[in-house]
């Protein structure tokens, strides 16, 4: 699914030179190579504050700490997502309100938001899943409507442009209260181990956060909130620094396989290519089909018998999910979610596709579905 080798070969000298870096430097706790990546970070999404934690399941943890959601208060996000969104909010005492996505953009669907609201409601998670942004102008106005707060679950789109309605244009991430992300070594953004960053333009929210993550201290052994411990490592954000500069490269070497997918499906009903929303570009941490009228467990199987590395992002939905009993839900509040468990597959995606192995992925896949 991903070459994360044969990227690191390309950039070896750098990557090699900042670790052994912080090696040498021995500063391995908030090094100054995390100082310098928060500042890279910051100026490249273009916001005012980029904190780095120990990984996107904090960052979102982090955020809601930050925002002061008291146990009871509900939070409304996606049934379609990974369990890390969800799992945070019932850390917290939280309630997470699941809602069903849009059937072609895999985001939340915002009638189901604004039908999701009750007076207990505090906060929205907007995940931007598979590298595209939810349809964030009109999560906004809802939220300032209701007086909520939004925190985007950007650990699938880093790098991914909003197009407001008006022609201005602004990194996902940086337009709710909080923007959240993960450097998982698979990410678009990716270290060697575990990482995450929030980012806002709030600067009491910025310096808040960068206390929560430093166990809710500004003045060492002098404590104002109770925080955790969650930093990124000084060779992660050597890793990341050296990385960071080929972002836009990598994002678009994704946009280039996804558009020989698109392609080559391009005449093929039975497989639907991801819809583009005309307010986000599609930065394709996953290129994902919604299949119709074949198997789809019988596709994957015939794509691993034939090598071709393939997946299903989800097979199950969250409310469906065994640690999420207690949080009654009624299965048929979730339509698309749960066909899309059944006719999603999400094929190799990564920064070095070589046409060849394009060529062989999309003609194995042509192969069944036209037998
Ligand atoms: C990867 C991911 C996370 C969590 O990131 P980690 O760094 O693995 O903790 C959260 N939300 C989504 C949508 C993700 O894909």
């Amino acid at each position: 699914m991903v070459d994360l080798k044969t990227q690191y070969e390309k950039i070896k000298s750098e990557v090699d030179k900042g670790i052994q870096e912080v090696i040498s430097q021995t500063a391995f706790i908030n090094g100054a190579q995390v100082k310098r990546f928060q500042s890279d970070l910051a100026k490249y999404m273009d916001v005012k504050h980029a904190v780095t934690c120990g990984n996107g399941t904090d960052a979102l943890q982090i955020a809601m700490m930050a925002l002061d959601l008291k146990p009871g208060d509900e939070v409304i996000t996606s049934d379609f997502t990974f369990i890390a969104t969800v799992e945070v909010i019932a850390l917290l005492g939280l309630k997470p309100v699941l809602v069903d996505v849009d059937p072609e953009t895999f985001t939340l669907d915002i009638d189901h938001v604004k039908a999701a609201i009750t007076p207990k409601t505090k906060a929205i998670v907007p995940v931007h899943l598979f590298g595209q942004s939810a349809p964030m102008e009109a999560l906004m106005a809802v939220a300032k409507e209701h007086n909520l707060y939004i925190i985007e679950d950007t650990a699938q789109a880093i790098g991914s442009d909003y197009k407001f309605s008006d022609g201005r244009t602004a990194k996902v991430g940086t337009i709710g209260d909080i923007g959240c992300t993960s450097f998982f070594p698979s990410k678009n953004l990716g270290c060697y181990g575990d990482g995450g960053a929030l980012f806002t333009n709030d600067d009491v929210l910025g310096e808040k956060i960068r206390s929560i993550v430093n166990h809710g201290s500004k003045k060492k052994y002098y404590h104002d909130m109770i925080g955790v411990n969650s930093r990124l490592d000084t060779i992660q954000a050597a890793v990341l620094l050296a990385k960071l500069p080929h972002l836009d490269a990598y994002n678009a070497a994704r946009q280039a396989a996804a558009d020989y997918y698109d392609a080559a499906f391009a005449d093929c009903d039975k497989l639907i290519t991801p819809k583009r929303a005309d307010f986000s570009t599609h930065t394709f941490h996953q290129y994902t089909l919604v299949t119709k009228g074949i198997n789809r467990d019988a596709l994957k199987q015939h794509l691993l018998e034939n090598d071709v590395p393939c997946a299903v992002y989800y097979p199950v939905p969250l409310h469906l999910q065994k640690a999420f009993a207690p949080y009654e839900s009624n299965d048929a509040d979730f339509p698309v979610t749960n066909r899309l468990i059944q006719e999603v597959i999400s094929l190799p995606m990564h920064t070095e596709l070589q046409e060849e192995q394009l060529a062989f992925i999309t003609q194995t896949i042509l192969k069944f579905v036209n037998q």
